[in-house]
């Protein structure tokens, strides 16, 4: 089977959600590699939902991973779609459509292509192919595999996920956080506000110390991914319009850095300017309630994994804004960047769609990958 074919078959299981249903795709997948001679694992994590995984050259030095979710959102409203319905997959003048043509059921064909065009050959270094579920439709499951040591550092020294890039490569990626401020004052009525303290005021004061903690932010420049930006995306304070509002709640959201990922470092940004604005108006009273950061995705430029894939492709990296489950593996000690066939401009809309084009560009991408990192 070509990779337009095998996205064809996962593209017909409707694996939806939530509630999401990946098993019977999983299934799918796991005879196509049993069938070629891959040792695999069926991992079910909840009922009707599993992740697969397939070995082949165990007990080698370690080598690659390649790895997609086979999970995708919701369809949405039917009477949008034009070309083909959500999963029944049509080819039309050089694109493949259907719900995860391209986020991301076609890069995951040309992955098990590669694996079956290589089936019999002698492999140097394992290769290890992981097909999750619980991406986009929420689990995260990734991560089950790698608690039960499903794939470890001792298989595999690099991954590869095949999210939609365009196949352009990204070792790089914010990681991203959130936390809420809450401001208290003290109430009273309107037309008597020297009784009370305005906290939706007291409010104003931090977001304007926010646009300073900004200015400061920008002066560091990572090169892939700029700086990193913290913005104010909710806010409520108040009940009454005639009673001077005792309580105002900030929520801040951010995305970090490399530089910034400790979460310490956003913490202090935060108690800092509560400190300041305490120091100079003993009216101002603010806590930290919840804070939280996750992980950037911070691969070297000059790991062998980049440098490989520069050269096939000819492309110099970049950086993204999104997240991904590339910080799952590489927090594992198994480096994982994103290069994937397709856009994600296309991901997650009606009539999704991939070209044939880009489906034979990452087929032809990942085979060159595997023949120099595992045969
Ligand atoms: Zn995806």
């Amino acid at each position: 089977m070509n990779a337009v074919e095998i996205a064809k078959e996962l593209i017909k299981f409707d694996t939806s959600g939530p509630p999401t249903q990946e098993q019977p795709c999983a299934e799918w997948i796991r005879d196509f590699l049993d069938d070629i001679g891959f040792r695999t694992t069926l991992q079910v994590v909840e009922p009707g939902r599993a992740n697969v995984i397939g070995k082949i050259g165990e007990g080698k030095e370690p080598g690659l991973v390649l790895s997609g979710h086979i999970d995708v959102v919701l369809a949405g409203d039917p009477d949008l779609w034009k070309v083909s319905r959500p999963f029944e997959p049509v080819e039309k003048e050089g694109y493949l459509y259907g719900r995860g043509a391209c986020d991301m059921k076609g890069p995951d064909a040309c992955m098990l292509q590669v694996a079956q065009d290589y089936a019999k050959e002698d492999y140097k270094r394992q290769l290890t192919m992981v097909f999750t579920a619980g991406e986009d439709t929420g689990g995260w499951f990734v991560d089950r595999v790698i608690e039960d040591k499903l794939v470890t550092p001792a298989e595999a020294k690099y991954c590869v996920i095949g999210e939609p890039s365009l196949m352009e490569i990204i070792p790089v990626h914010k990681g991203s956080g959130g936390a809420d401020i809450m401001i208290h004052g003290r109430a009273s009525h309107s037309s008597k506000p020297e009784l009370g303290i305005n906290a939706n005021q007291k409010a104003a004061d931090f977001l304007y110390e926010l646009r300073g903690l900004q200015e400061e932010l920008n002066k560091e420049k990572h090169p892939l991914l700029g700086s990193t930006t913290v913005e104010c995306t909710l806010m409520e304070g108040g009940f009454k319009a005639n009673i001077i509002p005792d309580q105002a709640k900030l929520t801040i959201n951010y995305r970090l850095i490399p530089t910034h990922k400790e979460p310490e470092v956003s913490k202090g940004w935060f108690t800092s300017i509560i400190e300041k604005l305490s120091r100079n108006d003993p009216e101002f009273k603010a806590e930290l309630t919840s804070h939280r950061a996750s992980n950037p995705l911070d691969v070297p430029l000059d790991s062998e994994i980049v440098t490989t894939l520069k050269d096939i492709l000819g492309t110099e990296p970049v950086g993204e804004p999104y997240y991904t489950e590339a910080v799952s593996y590489t927090s594992a000690g198994i480096p994982a960047i994103i290069c994937g066939p397709g856009s994600i401009d296309q991901a997650h809309t009606p009539d999704e769609y991939i070209s044939l084009e880009q489906l034979s560009l990452g087929y032809k991408t990942y085979k060159e990958l595997v023949k120099r990192t595992c045969l």
